[in-house]
């Protein structure tokens, strides 16, 4: 249960003075429904103001503060605003500009009447004036505060208002005690939580105090991830030992590189423990992650245990299901698919395999994980390309088992060694650092798309060879329906140059129509497969040795590096083709040559954090899937080792949660909303 002194935070924004239904509806689209939104709604900058006791030219463009008296308004007239005329204490005119709303100007500035006025001052030939000053009454010096914090704002949310807000939500919230390690909190000088939180949001360059509400979120982190590990450690697993008789048999086509055997060493003396495996397999697209857990999921069927093998999405369950079908159908492992399609029959006749043990390896997507499927003795489950899969997910897998499966992680996302440890920090890490022999990298090149007709030559030369192509449409909206309808007007272009054999694959198909467009692709029959991004992970075909990708700088650096390991799967030269818009930044165009420049996707991931830079964030994608409110990319990167041998040691030397840190630690679990792993440290 969430700690009482909490209670306050987690109470609905509404109890805050001055919220009713208008306003708590605005506060809803900024994503602000509880008090706890509103104190972590921290400003994004402030904006200095001078007061001045008269107006001059040396003060143009900065935010003045005044006190003046109207004398004269002249109404508007054709492309002129409606004016208001004021005399400071010097006698100088300033003009007060309207361009609507000229019956509030006049109510709130009466001729003869002192006002003060604030704005940013400029001159306008030899006149100087303000663009809709904000007015107080003279000596309400408080009203226009010469620092002011400046928020993320919404129709009908005004800045004044969002500051009172953020005051009233900071008066309900208590002092709390601390969780933060003494001396590391002493060493970086950081106030206690509230005072911190006062001061973000009253000075919001006062870097120091961000930076400790920013630690608060990442420390809450690696706790949650380390007390997962800690209760998963806790519970016995299977050990499982394989006699090496299907692995013996199981004829390979050709030799593991030595990374694939060291790694496959790891995970096996993993399997034998007692302990369950939480192991993540980190190895670049193209690097041969299938085959490690081929043989992984072999020795658990061989120690007498059931597999599980989750894809991200059907065309991979389906094109995994068939890879292993031929692998393994004549050493006689016995192996099924279960996906969102099996339906009736199929299905039923799949579960009770699973109940039975008379299915020793199942591959599928999400559906293999439901309540409803239940394994004779599941040993082993693997995750391929888990960038899909979350903590919480991991978690229910091992969490809810009496005796929880090992389990085992892939991912082909190359990311940088400090996000490793925020996304997956409960789990021992694997990595295949070697390529299978005889690849040749992919050529990379940058290409205009005002010399699109030049790439669609190309293309033609390419299929005239008897190649076949990639050709991925650009991310234009965060909407499947745009950018499917992108993906289909391409596609109707390219038919009408090279004929019907340029296949369509979108997110807005269905399973099936997918699946076969996938698989005419892959025999050739088709010559160019137009996608949008959910060709994105697994699909194999050699032959495809030309990729296209369209508004290539739309694209996160990680994602580009997948795309390109489509390619590159055969023996000749792939190519890359990246087609740029036009006016790029500078770091879209460093970003840009670095895929040209570099195949090595661990190193396009460090530098493509370096590269974005403070005040860029992370895609969507990359920032939602992280979890974080409080702390920017760049802090979580920068943070997260800290965080970690700081939980460590909550853990190891001061009695984790059950010490007096120990409880302040669960109220900042709950804070961020990681408290689940309390739960887990309960039941478990
Ligand atoms: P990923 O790590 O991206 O999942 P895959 O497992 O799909 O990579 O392997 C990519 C390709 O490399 C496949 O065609 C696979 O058959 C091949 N491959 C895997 N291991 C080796 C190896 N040791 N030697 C040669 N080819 C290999
Ligand atoms: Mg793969």
């Amino acid at each position: 249960m969430r700690p009482e002194i909490l209670n306050p935070l987690f109470a609905e924004a509404e109890v805050v003075k001055g919220v009713g239904p208008g306003l708590s509806k605005a506060l809803k689209r900024l994503g602000l429904t509880r008090v706890i939104d509103l104190l972590y709604h921290l400003p994004t900058g402030a904006i200095e103001r001078v007061r001045a006791r008269a107006i001059g030219h040396e003060l143009v463009g900065r935010i003045v503060i005044v006190e003046v008296t109207p004398f004269e308004t002249r109404a508007a007239q054709g492309r002129a605003p409606f004016r208001v005329f004021a005399s400071d204490a010097d006698g100088n005119t300033l003009t007060l500009v309207y361009f609507n709303n000229p019956g509030w100007a006049k109510k709130s500035l009466p001729l003869g009447g002192k006002r003060l006025v604030s704005g940013k001052l400029e001159a306008y030939g030899q006149e100087l004036q303000i663009i809709h000053p904000e007015v107080a009454a003279p000596g309400k010096d408080a009203d226009l505060p010469l620092r002011e914090p400046v928020y993320g704002l919404t129709e009908g949310v005004t800045n004044r208002r969002m500051r009172e807000l953020a005051a009233a939500a900071l008066e309900r919230a208590p002092e709390l005690p601390e969780w933060i390690e003494p001396s590391l909190a002493a060493r970086e000088g950081w106030r206690a939580w509230r005072p911190a939180l006062a001061e973000a949001h009253a000075e919001p360059q006062s870097s120091q105090s961000r930076r400790r509400l920013a630690y608060d979120e990442v420390f809450a982190n690696q706790l949650a991830l380390m007390l997962l590990r800690q209760s998963a450690r806790r519970k016995r697993g299977v050990p499982l030992v394989g006699d090496g008789r299907l692995t013996g048999k199981h004829a390979l086509p050709y030799t593991l590189t030595g990374a694939q055997r060291r790694v496959i060493e790891e995970i096996r003396g993993d399997m034998a423990q007692p302990v369950p495996m939480l192991r993540l397999l980190q190895g670049d697209v193209g690097s041969g992650k299938t085959l490690v857990a081929l043989m992984a999921m072999l020795s658990a069927v061989e120690a007498g245990a059931q597999a599980a093998l989750l894809a991200p999405t059907e065309i991979l369950a389906r094109q995994h299901h068939a890879t292993l079908l031929a692998q393994l159908d004549s050493i006689g492992v016995r192996v099924a698919i279960l996906t969102g399609r099996e339906k009736g029959r199929a299905r039923d006749s799949v579960y009770m395999g699973l109940g039975d043990g008379s299915i020793d390896i199942l591959v599928g997507t999400h559906a293999i994980f439901q309540e409803k499927v239940g394994y004779k003795n599941l040993g082993l489950a693997v995750i391929d390309e888990q960038h899909r899969f979350g903590v919480s997910q991991r978690l229910l897998l091992s969490a809810k088992a009496e005796r929880p499966p090992h389990l085992l992680v892939m991912t082909a996302t190359p990311i940088p060694r400090t996000l490793t440890l925020t996304q997956y920090g409960e789990m021992d890490v694997s990595r295949i650092d070697e390529m299978p022999p005889g690849r040749t990298p992919v050529e990379t090149r940058v290409i205009s798309d005002e010399r699109l007709a030049e790439v669609i030559d190309g293309l033609g030369r390419h299929l005239a060879g008897g190649g076949q192509a990639y050709w991925v449409c650009p991310l234009v909206e965060e909407s499947d329906k745009i950018d499917s309808a992108a993906a289909e007007q391409r596609a109707e272009m390219l038919r009408l140059r090279f004929g019907e054999r340029i296949g369509l694959v979108h997110g807005r198909m269905k399973g099936p129509d997918k699946d076969s467009v996938m698989a005419a692709f892959a025999s050739g029959e088709l010559a160019v497969l137009v996608a949008t991004t959910v060709v994105e992970v697994g699909v194999d075909v050699p032959n495809a040795t030309l990729m296209v990708v369209e508004g290539a700088e739309r694209f996160g650096l990680a994602q580009l590096h997948q795309l390109r390991g489509r390619v590159g799967r055969g023996a000749g030269v792939s190519t890359c083709l990246l087609v740029r818009g036009q006016n790029l930044s500078e770091t879209a165009r460093a970003r840009l040559a670095l895929m040209r420049e570099t195949n090595d996707g661990f190193r396009i991931a460090e530098e493509d954090l370096r590269l974005r830079g403070p005040g860029e964030i992370l895609g969507t994608k990359q920032s939602g899937e992280a979890g974080f409110r409080v702390a920017s990319a760049e802090e979580v990167a920068e943070l997260a080792p800290i965080a970690q041998s700081d939980a460590q040691l909550l853990l190891d030397r001061d009695g984790g949660l059950a010490g007096t840190r120990g409880q302040a630690a669960r109220i900042c679990l709950y804070l961020f909303e990681r408290d689940q792993a309390v739960g887990l440290i309960r039941s478990g």
